[in-house]
């Protein structure tokens, strides 16, 4: 009777563990990191600091995440096969201050993404063209669209422009192929999202909005980055579980 009840109790340890595997497998997302500006005295736009930047960068470095290009990330969400401490950075809008996140991303070898307004592209304040081709050739850094004018897309007068002019334009400075998109503040909707994928991207990336909590690269999440983030609290929004805890906004 004892060896029966031992037996069920085993049975019931081995069916909870595999059902919260699964569980953590099923809640995993992986972690985009968002940043903007590296200039603190920027108003309007989130900023960190030049020094929380290089703290984060160190903190991925000492603790063996690893830091893959967006694009390699959606392949694997693809596949359906994200190894874990997979890490991807993004920063928006092209401010000229991502020089500074350039040459510390260049010291530590990582891949990043910067998602520029093309129509503010060489205007005081944000990267130039020859800013953003000498970023491609001498580090891992890559190019992506804000679109021309930062409208929220789904209210802006010529969606396409803003989709497929910004990817044209960038394309001519580039002189290769733009994949990648992200949405100004977070907002799309699903006819925004059907043009963004007919236009050719790979894949686009939103805030904390989105339709579901499913993975969706036409709507990816990301995490906006503090300079208050440190110690347990960085460790969090790293862990691929942040995104659990968190409210989703609609992303319309
Ligand atoms: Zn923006």
């Amino acid at each position: 009777m004892r060896k029966r009840w031992l037996g069920i109790a085993l049975v019931i340890v081995l069916l909870g563990g595999v059902g919260a595997g699964w569980l953590l497998r099923i809640a995993y997302y992986p972690p985009i990191l968002m940043y903007h500006s590296l200039d603190p005295e920027r108003t309007g736009t989130p900023t960190v600091s030049e020094e929380t930047f290089a703290r984060h960068l160190r903190y991925l470095k000492e603790h063996d995440y690893r830091v893959v290009p967006v694009e390699e990330l959606v392949a694997e969400i693809k596949k359906g096969h994200i190894p874990r401490r997979t890490v991807a950075i993004t920063f928006d809008d092209g401010y000229e201050d991502n020089l500074k996140a350039v040459r510390l991303l260049k010291e530590y070898d990582f891949p990043a993404t910067i998602f520029v307004i093309v129509g503010r592209i060489g205007e005081e304040g944000y990267l130039s063209p020859e800013d953003l081709r000498q970023i491609e050739t001498h580090t891992k850094v890559r190019i992506g669209s804000h679109t021309i004018h930062h409208y929220v897309l789904y209210e802006a007068p010529d969606p396409e422009l803003e989709i497929r002019g910004s990817k044209a334009r960038l394309e001519e400075i580039l002189g290769h192929e733009v994949r990648t998109i992200s949405y100004p503040v977070g907002g799309f909707n699903r006819e925004i999202m059907r043009l963004v994928k007919e236009a050719g991207y790979c894949c686009a990336f939103t805030t904390n909005r989105g339709y579901s909590r499913r993975i969706d690269i036409y709507a990816l999440r990301r995490i906006k980055m503090k300079d208050s983030d440190k110690g347990l609290g960085l460790w969090f929004k790293l862990s691929g579980y942040y995104d659990l805890f968190r409210r989703i906004r609609s992303p319309e």
